[in-house]
Formats: structure tokens, sequence, C-alpha cells
């Protein structure tokens, strides 16, 4: 792919939802996109001498345009799951999330996944979050694009509480912890992995070759220290 003499680096196209801070989202001062997945991967092509060129689009379509060759790199908090293995080949586990609750600040009926039963759910569309709602016992699942926007529907009153990666969900909480909480603490461990179209092993051992060249040298603890902390 792309190299046409020796000297070209290969360029990948990379696609990514950008409402999934602090993976991936849109610095409000510079207007880039940036982020722990975004650092990652061009780290990635660092080491591995290739370029990338990002792609925003929606969650939900980053798998399909993969599978089907429109996008080379799907690298997005994407969670590693069986349905996805059908569909497109991922990279080693590169980070441990979890599924997890947000409410309204002042909310009182809502203290753990029990309370969730019955409840309106607020999830963006295509996630694991939104599959995890929809095994709640009668509650309504009301699906968005943007996690942004799902949690705009918590604040609203439009949903009771959003299910969503917990660490996503603690940064958007750490923002505005006037409007909303975290309760219930992690309710599902998942790992995130790079996803790359079905069969193409000169990329995806590309890709871990570099994931691990970037945990050897500090780059990728750097990086979960500036992005993730701890
Ligand atoms: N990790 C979740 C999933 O894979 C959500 C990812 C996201 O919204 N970017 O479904």
């Amino acid at each position: 792919n792309g190299a046409e003499d020796e000297n070209a680096k290969p360029k990948y196209t990379v696609a990514f939802e950008a409402t999934f801070a602090p993976f991936e989202f849109r610095d409000e001062k510079t207007g880039e996109f940036t982020g722990f997945d975004i650092e990652l991967i061009k780290a990635i092509g660092e080491v591995e001498g290739f370029d990338v060129e990002l792609k925003e689009m929606g969650f939900q379509g980053i798998v399909a345009a993969v599978k089907t060759g429109n996008i080379d790199i799907g690298c997005s908090g994407i969670t590693i799951k069986e349905d996805r293995l059908k569909e497109v080949d991922f990279s080693i586990p590169y980070y441990q999330a979890g599924l997890g609750i947000v409410v309204r600040a002042n909310e009182t009926r809502i203290n753990g996944v029990e309370d969730l039963k019955g409840k309106r759910i607020a999830v963006q569309i295509g996630t694991t979050g939104a599959d995890f709602a929809r095994t709640i016992e009668g509650a309504t699942v009301i699906d968005f694009d943007q996690v942004t926007d799902a949690l705009m529907e918590v604040k609203n009153g439009g949903a009771d509480a959003l299910v969503n990666d917990y660490p996503v969900n603690l940064y958007y909480v750490n923002k505005s912890p006037k409007d909303y909480k975290m309760v219930g603490g992690i309710l599902e461990s998942e790992y995130y992995g790079i996803a790359v179209r079905k069969g193409n092993t000169e990329l995806l051992e590309k890709i871990n070759s570099g994931l691990m060249k970037l945990k050897e040298n500090g780059e990728y603890a750097r990086l979960y220290k500036k992005w993730i902390g701890v």
C-alpha cells in the first residue's frame, strides 16, 4: 500500500470518532484532533515508517469502513469483541477499559446498575455501552451519534443515565462535576484493539510491532500518563 519507490513512506488512513476524550477528540484551542489513540497511532507510524491520514467518522461506520477497505486502520477506543472479530482483525489489546454509568449530579434514585431498570438510558450508537443498556429490563435506550450529545440529554433530563466507556465518562464528569456524577463503578471489563482489514497481516504486524516497541521504549507509558493519568 502506498510505497512507489523505496524512500516513500506508505500513508494509511485512520478512522475515529471524535467525541471520545481522552482517546480522540478535537482540542478546543487548536482545533486539531488529539488524544491517546491519535498520538498512539502516529507514534506507531513513526517507529514503523508509515504516515497516517486522520479521518473522522461516526463510530458505527468504522468497523464497516475498515472491513470494505475504505479505511486502512480503525483506532477509536474500539472494544475487541466476538462479532467485530468476524468483520476485521484486531491488534494485540492496547488498553483495558470497561463500562460505567453517568447520571445528573443531583440524581438520588440511581446508585448502581440495578437502579437502571425501567429508566431512560442514553448511549452512543453502535457501542458496547448501547449493547449493555439493551440488556437492562424495561429500560428505554436512546441512541446518539455522539457521546457529548448523549451526555447533554442526561443533563437536560431527557434521559436518566448514560452508559459508556468508564475512562471516557471519567473525563467528561471531571470536566463538568456540577452537572454529572458517576455511579456503580466499572460494569464490564473490555480491551481496546486497533482494527485492520481481515487478512491484512502486513499492516497488522507493523501495528503490533510498533505497539511493542513503544512499550519497550517508554513512549506508551508516557502517552498513558499524559492522557489517562497515574
Ligand atoms: N469501546 C466502545 C465500543 O467499542 C465505545 C467506543 C467508542 O464509542 N469510541 O463499542
